[in-house]
């Protein structure tokens, strides 16, 4: 693939601007009508879908280079999705396929990734995790818990923590929460431990595709020889990852669930009852990649007729389909909890600002994304901010920190544990 592919969206967009505000019926105010972070950031045009769109379109032609401000324009950009959410309202394009594509060309060019990029580049090469951290160390999150070893044994379901939740000490509490709760509820579960492998979600984020092809394709192949049924994970980044892009490289003989879905199941069939009262109010951040993200990927290949017509027909991915209803069910399951929404919810959800590649290319336009969440988050009077992704876990704290809210930060799996008394 490549950006001549897209030439037909490239010359057809319509310079409508729908990729930058929430579809007209859901806005509910004009503070928060905004989907684009980066637009909201940067204020020019060239920071939008729209805009990305004229330099894809230039670059195409031959009449831009990639300057070090197409670089930052190409970068600055959270791969968020939102802009493709509502350009498929109206329009058919392809805004989020054309934002990697560019990137993907700023590798080739020998021009992207970006410095910032590079220590987890790096780090994933080396140490197959992009926090620098030894590969050998990655499954002592789970060291004193008892634990099926799937390097050894069989198992129905992997548990798959993902390179986060599996290092960072402040949130590895989550991957032992989730195991406790699957163990609990009877599911046949083990890990992989200091053989499981980054899902190379950064990698594909900043355009680096052979990379991401080479090692996808290994993680499939070491899945498939598990003989698992499911991959269950608490990272909307490799769930997200997971469902739409790696169909693309190999066939998977297996399902994958977000532990939310998981732990909704589990509600829904009795295997997991909430005995305690948990007296909160509470919002819920829609993950972008578990969200309008995590839609299953049409594998469309073909030709673009005219607007509303291609050949073979293909489907629209509205980004309505992805984990939306799994998390609310839990929520309103818990006693005690009262759930009221944010302005910007499921497939409109306002980005928490970490993706993309923007953390550690764009620390500062990152913390800027997440103080506009929490503002939103606050503006509904709850007490508690809760998620299930661990970037936007520890970069909507961060924003929670600089805007001083009266916010915690939780992860949907600690509300859970409170309600099961485990
Ligand atoms: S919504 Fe779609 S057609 Fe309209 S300007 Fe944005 S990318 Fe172009
Ligand atoms: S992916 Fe998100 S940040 Fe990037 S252009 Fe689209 S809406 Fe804006």
């Amino acid at each position: 693939m490549s950006l001549e592919k897209y030439r037909w969206d490239l010359v057809n967009c319509e310079r409508c601007s729908m990729c930058k505000w929430q579809h007209p019926w859901s806005v509910k105010s004009r503070e928060r009508a905004m989907v684009c972070p980066s637009l909201r950031k940067y204020h020019f045009d060239s920071y939008s879908a729209q805009g990305r769109f004229d330099l894809a379109r230039g670059l195409l032609e031959g009449e831009f280079e990639l300057t070090d401000r197409a670089l930052e324009v190409i970068y600055a950009c959270t791969l968020c999705g939102a802009c493709d959410v509502t350009c498929k309202f109206t329009r058919d394009m392809e805004p989020l396929e054309i934002l990697h594509e560019l990137r993907k060309l700023c590798v080739e060019k020998g021009k992207g990734p970006l410095p910032g990029h590079m220590p987890a580049v790096d780090s994933i090469r080396k140490n197959h995790n992009p926090w620098l951290q030894p590969a050998a160390r990655r499954g002592h999150w789970a060291r004193k818990m008892s634990v099926k070893d799937l390097n050894k044994e069989k198992a129905e379901v992997l548990y798959f923590a993902g390179c986060t939740y599996s290092y960072n000490a402040n949130l590895q509490q989550v991957a032992r929460s989730t195991l406790r709760i699957l163990q609990q509820a009877g599911i046949d579960v083990g890990i992989l431990g200091s053989n499981e492998s980054c899902c190379a979600s950064p990698i594909v984020k900043v355009g680096m595709q052979d990379l991401f092809q080479e090692h996808a394709a290994k993680n499939i192949e070491m899945f498939n020889g598990l003989g698992i049924k499911t991959i269950v994970t608490s990272c909307a980044g490799c769930y997200g990852v997971l469902q739409s892009q790696y169909p693309a490289v190999g066939k998977m003989n297996f399902e994958i669930k977000h532990s939310m879905e998981y732990f909704d199941e589990l509600v829904q069939d009795g295997r997991l009852k909430f005995t305690k009262d948990v007296p909160l109010k509470v919002t819920w951040h829609d993950p972008c990649h578990s969200g309008r993200g995590g839609e299953p990927q049409d594998l469309w290949e073909g030709t673009r007729v005219r607007w509303g017509l291609s050949d073979p027909p293909r489907e629209r991915n509205f980004g309505s389909k992805g984990v939306f209803d799994a998390p609310r069910r839990v929520l309103e399951a818990i006693p005690g909890i009262e759930l009221v929404e944010m302005e910007r919810i499921r497939e409109f959800s306002w980005c928490c600002g970490a993706g993309g590649g923007v953390k550690s290319a764009y620390p500062e336009f990152a913390v800027e994304t997440a103080r506009e969440r929490v503002r939103e988050a606050c503006a509904t009077g709850a007490e508690a901010l809760v998620t299930s992704c661990p970037w936007c876990e520890a970069n909507l704290l961060d924003g929670i920190n600089a805007e001083g809210a009266a916010l915690e930060m939780l992860s949907l799996v600690e509300l859970i544990e409170r309600a099961a008394g485990t």
